[in-house]
């Protein structure tokens, strides 16, 4: 039972050219339901790239993408469009949060854009909030917010749509190390309450040893630790 099974991806930009990139070579990983999964790599190896894939942001030029047992591979933009929004939720280094709206407002309204009720959205919003000790700030805007209760209101906004699949990027990686250790400990708090996948790229070997399963990319393949 898998939330997420790519295997044997390629992919390289400016095929053919004197400038051709190969990213990925052969690329295969699993992610178990509710397993999280750290991916290390070193700047340029790839990460972004199979971590969009992953995601649905971007094709494969070989190679399968399932996301909880489902091929995802020759579906049409709107399909992938529409299992991306009900199936992925995402978190980067920089938390990208609406900055004209408050920190509820932000994890309320991708619930809204997916069609939920506003009231149903609110609890929701709030419970996330609570979850991990920002419901006290739940009224401010972002610019009034410490950068880990934004990044703690960003983990909220990508749970807000109950993902299958968390895909993060660096996801503290733009807080000092006190911050990002207590912001980490708060993720894995709410993945684990949710039973969530999750595939959380990172520089930060601590923060990976922290998590089920290490693994890196290493000459476009995913290879254990
Ligand atoms: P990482 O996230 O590990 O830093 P990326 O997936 O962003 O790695 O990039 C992997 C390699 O592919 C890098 O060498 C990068 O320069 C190259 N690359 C990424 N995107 C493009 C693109 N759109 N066009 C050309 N080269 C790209
Ligand atoms: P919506 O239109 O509802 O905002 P999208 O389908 O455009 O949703 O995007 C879904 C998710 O993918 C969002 O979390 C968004 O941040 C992310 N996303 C969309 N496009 C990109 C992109 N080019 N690079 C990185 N993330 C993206």
């Amino acid at each position: 039972d898998f939330a997420l099974e790519l295997a044997g991806l390629e992919k390289g930009y400016n095929r053919g050219k004197p400038s051709e990139v190969i990213v990925l070579h052969g690329a295969t990983l699993e992610v178990k339901r509710g397993e999280v999964v750290a991916l290390v790599a070193p700047s340029g190896a790839g990460k972004s790239t199979l971590l969009h894939i992953a995601g649905l942001l971007d094709t494969p030029d070989e190679g399968s993408v399932a996301l909880g047992g489902r091929n995802m591979v020759g579906l049409g933009d709107r399909a992938r469009t529409e299992a991306r929004r009900n199936d992925v939720g995402f978190i980067y280094q920089f938390h990208h949060l609406l900055p004209e709206f408050t920190a509820l407002e932000n994890v309320v309204i991708p619930q809204l854009a997916n069609g939920v009720a506003k009231a149903e959205a609110e609890a929701r919003a709030r419970e996330l909030l609570a979850h991990v000790g920002v419901l006290p700030r739940a009224d401010h805007r972002p610019a009034a917010l410490s950068g880990g209760e934004q990044q703690r209101v960003a983990f909220c906004r990508a749970l807000a749509n109950k993902p299958k699949l968390l895909l993060a990027d660096e996801p503290t990686g733009n807080l000092d190390p006190t911050t990002s250790d207590q912001v980490f400990a708060a993720l894995m708090s709410l993945v684990r309450e949710t039973g969530l996948s999750a595939l959380i790229a990172t520089h930060n070997l601590e923060l990976a040893a922290r998590m089920d399963r290490v693994v890196r990319l290493d000459k476009g393949r995913v290879v254990t630790s």
